[in-house]
């Protein structure tokens, strides 16, 4: 025998996941090895030698988890479109405009976060909630408050969520009541400078589990200055940005006013677009817009659930997709009524097939249609795990050497799930089925970088 020491874990089962868009790949009775560091070292194929004595090692050290049947292990699913504050309005007002929503529910709410024991309660809830659906990775807007944004980064480290933070910046007065707004562009860029600092020298963060963000809430929301001062500052600490684009009518149309140019090209214009930027929603670019986006290497956080209630509009995926757009899945909570990403990649598909066939019954069938609109449930599959870690450009979201172990197991064991899983089914069909119908009691565990984060009761 080998007395070769130990070190990380392993993980024996059947594995999905879509490396490439349209490609499923079914990793059957794999192990997993991942080191200390929680990346993927090694995934030997079943019956390889080298996996059988590496299975052998760690079960005899007590470190090999094993699934079976029934079981899948699955990449964790990325949000790119959180804004934390507004979980405890999940599913309210959903029937007012975008602008009324912001101005009459969503800003009293978010200026609560004031008080740091307030915002404590919600965010534990709320980063609990998402581990439960299998978000392992969650790009958050928290508010303009600085400690109640470190509190938000605290808490995701302390649970091992991968997470990107931002504290909003909001500095302008026509847009911005004069309860919740930065007092300064000056102070906003400040704070956005010590949010930066502050998650960068995080004990127990030196991996990066945690990432900073800068966050201009949206064009109407910040000064000309302020979005100056955070493109200026995105450049000086190579950070993530992320705001909202094109979201609506109001809101596109209000930025071609008030700047003569679309949210894309102005976003440009401030520094504010990288290959490190995450756009929500970008429901109205145009194909110039499509050109900086590719040509920035930017991403977009699309939001469907959020889409029906404040957009206007159905995003035009197919479209995005073929002009090598990034795109990944955002709940968008509160626009979104749900926290989770496996209802946000069914409603990716309805979205798109709505699209294709059009809404109009009144219109002949090819006036209200857009031909070549659909995806199907491979597709959002792929979205809310693969494409969300190359739009974030971080090794997650598939199984393979060298990228982090983020995974869910899906259980069509459990009591109270929504699964029938079949032991004839092809691999394709058991992706759809789990696509369509896994419930949160579906997701038996879920482990960040290796380590252990939630676990069902
Ligand atoms: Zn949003």
């Amino acid at each position: 025998m080998s007395s070769e020491p130990v070190s990380g874990r392993a993980f024996l089962g059947t594995a999905l996941h879509t490396p490439v868009r349209g490609q499923l790949e079914l990793l059957r009775d794999v192990l997993i090895v991942v080191g200390d560091s929680g990346r993927i070292e090694a995934i030997h194929p079943r019956g390889s030698p080298e996996g059988e004595s590496a299975a052998k090692r760690h079960a005899a050290a007590g470190t090999l988890a094993r699934f079976g049947d029934g079981q899948y292990l699955l990449p964790g699913l990325i949000d790119l479109h959180v804004h934390a504050p507004q979980w405890p309005q999940l599913g309210l007002a959903l029937d007012q405009p975008l602008e009324v929503w912001l101005q009459t529910f969503t800003f009293p709410l978010e200026a609560r976060y004031a008080d740091i024991g307030y915002a404590e309660a919600v965010y534990e809830s709320l980063v609990g909630a998402l581990l439960a659906n299998g978000t392992t990775t969650a790009l958050y807007y928290a508010t303009i408050h600085l400690p109640a944004t470190q509190k938000l980064a605290d808490i995701c480290l302390k649970r091992s969520q991968r997470a990107l933070v931002g504290r909003v910046a909001m500095d302008h007065p026509d847009q911005c009541p004069a309860y919740y707004r930065d007092a300064s562009a000056a102070i906003a860029q400040a704070e956005t400078r010590a949010l930066i600092a502050y998650v960068r020298s995080m004990p127990g963060n030196e991996g990066g589990l945690v990432r900073p963000v800068i966050t201009p809430r949206f064009i109407p929301a910040c000064s000309d200055d302020l979005l100056g001062r955070l493109g200026a500052l995105a450049g000086e600490k190579g950070c993530y940005v992320q705001t909202h684009c094109s979201e609506s009518d109001w809101e596109h149309d209000f930025v071609l006013d008030r700047c003569g140019v679309t949210d894309t090209a102005a976003l440009e214009s401030f520094g504010l677009l990288s290959r490190h930027t995450i756009l929500a929603h970008g429901n109205f670019i145009g194909d110039d817009d499509i050109a900086r986006i590719v040509r920035a290497g930017a991403g977009i956080a699309h939001c469907p659930l959020s889409n029906v209630y404040f957009s206007d509009a159905v995003f035009p995926l197919r479209r995005m997709l073929g002009h090598g757009v990034h795109v990944g899945l955002g709940t968008d909570i509160a626009g979104g009524a749900s926290p989770s990403i496996l209802d946000n990649a069914r409603q990716a598909v309805i979205a798109s097939r709505t699209l294709e066939s059009g809404v109009d019954p009144l219109q002949g069938r090819q006036q209200r249609r857009r031909e070549s609109s659909r995806i199907d449930a491979l597709t959002a599959f792929w979205l809310a795990t693969a494409a969300g870690g190359v739009a974030l450009d971080l090794p997650i979201g598939i199984f393979r050497q060298g990228y982090e172990f983020d995974a869910i197991l899906i259980d069509a064991n459990t009591a109270n799930g929504n699964l029938h899983l079949d032991p004839a089914d092809a691999p394709e069909e058991t992706l759809q089925k789990i696509v369509y119908n896994a419930a949160r009691a579906n997701i038996r565990t879920v482990w960040v970088g290796g380590r252990l984060v939630h676990t069902l009761g």
